[in-house]
């Protein structure tokens, strides 16, 4: 049998033989994405072209890791020198629960995306919140503080970022779900970052809501930013998250759906005269971050970035 290369994926039978799947490599791995599915993953590119134009002598790759394979997984991640790793679906929630200590997002989103591996212990962490704010910043030159947010979606992403949000006391913060109660939990458990009375007028400064076309217009004179956080867009056939026709010109819509890189809601944005922007530049600085937090040294986002574009198309 042809023997694995860096770039193949890699499964937990060969975790358990670490040293003989991948020792004889230059740079060794020392990192990966776990998930399943995990073989289109953009994150191997991006975090390779980090590593080299950083000059770490490391190399990321690939895990493909059933949901019942977590466990021992996540044990052999520790034994076999791994420096971290990303974790995607469907592992995210599992995995807060196997870490040995977790920073503050993690906790209040009971998820993680980044583990490191620190003297044998693993350490969760939640940059997506981070690289959401970040992908705001560069794509509209604001900050989340100066906003008036809607949501859409109460899953795992719409909760990093709903926290982020609070924690970076944006004007007002508006969840809309399919699921109406997921929203207003999410909403309840918001609630202390939004007690000041920051924006005077006739409308609550948080409020959980669902996805009826009145409701949703409504919200819309008093939002900026609205986001899609659903996972609506990823098939060409899904329906929008949000009507065509009532979408306004003021808005900056943030689709976190990066493929296809011209979502449905997207090509609306543009017919309304939105400005709008893909999920592209979450997934560059929620990577970006999990750089920072492996090496302790700023991320090459201008390397992350171009193997970013080079490999989406
Ligand atoms: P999740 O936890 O499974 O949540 C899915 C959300 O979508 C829920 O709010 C769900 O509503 C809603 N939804 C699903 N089908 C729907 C439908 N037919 N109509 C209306 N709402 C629907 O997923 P997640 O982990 O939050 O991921 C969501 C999306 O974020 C992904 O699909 C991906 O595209 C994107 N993402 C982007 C990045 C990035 O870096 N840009 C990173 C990760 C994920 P209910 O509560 O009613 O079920």
């Amino acid at each position: 049998m042809k023997r694995k290369q860096p770039n193949d994926v890699y499964t937990l039978a060969d975790l358990r033989n670490w040293s003989d799947a991948t020792g004889s490599f230059k740079p060794p791995i020392r990192l990966a994405v776990i998930g399943d599915p995990i073989a289109h993953s953009l994150s191997p590119s991006m975090q390779n072209a980090a590593l080299q134009d950083s000059q770490i002598d490391q190399q990321y790759t690939r895990l493909h890791i059933k949901a019942d394979e977590l466990d021992e997984t996540l044990a052999l991640i520790r034994k076999n020198e791994f420096v971290g790793v990303n974790v995607t679906l469907p592992h995210k929630q599992h995995a807060f629960e196997l870490m040995d200590q977790c920073d503050q997002q993690a906790t209040d989103i009971g998820a993680v995306n980044t583990i490191a591996v620190q003297n044998q212990k693993l350490i969760g962490f939640n940059t997506d919140g981070i690289g959401f704010a970040r992908a705001i910043r560069e794509e509209f030159s604001v900050d989340l503080k100066d906003l008036r947010v809607l949501v859409i979606g109460a899953g795992g992403v719409a909760r990093a970022i709903a926290f982020e949000c609070g924690k970076q006391g944006c004007e007002r913060l508006v969840i809309a779900n399919r699921t109406r109660e997921r929203a207003a939990d999410l909403a309840k458990q918001l609630q202390k970052f939004f007690v000041g009375p920051k924006v005077l007028g006739p409308v609550s400064r948080l409020q959980g809501i669902g996805l009826s076309e009145s409701e949703l217009r409504g919200q819309i004179p008093h939002t900026d930013l609205l986001v899609n956080a659903t996972s609506l867009g990823l098939e060409r056939s899904d329906p929008l998250p949000i009507g065509t026709h009532v979408l306004e010109p003021h808005l900056m819509i943030y689709d976190t759906v990066y493929l296809p890189r011209r979502s449905p809601l997207l090509l609306a944005a543009e017919e309304s005269g939105a400005r709008a922007a893909n999920g592209l530049s979450m997934l560059l600085h929620q990577g970006a971050r999990a750089f920072e937090i492996w090496f302790d040294r700023e991320a090459p986002i201008a390397a992350m970035r171009s193997a970013l574009q080079r490999a989406i198309v």
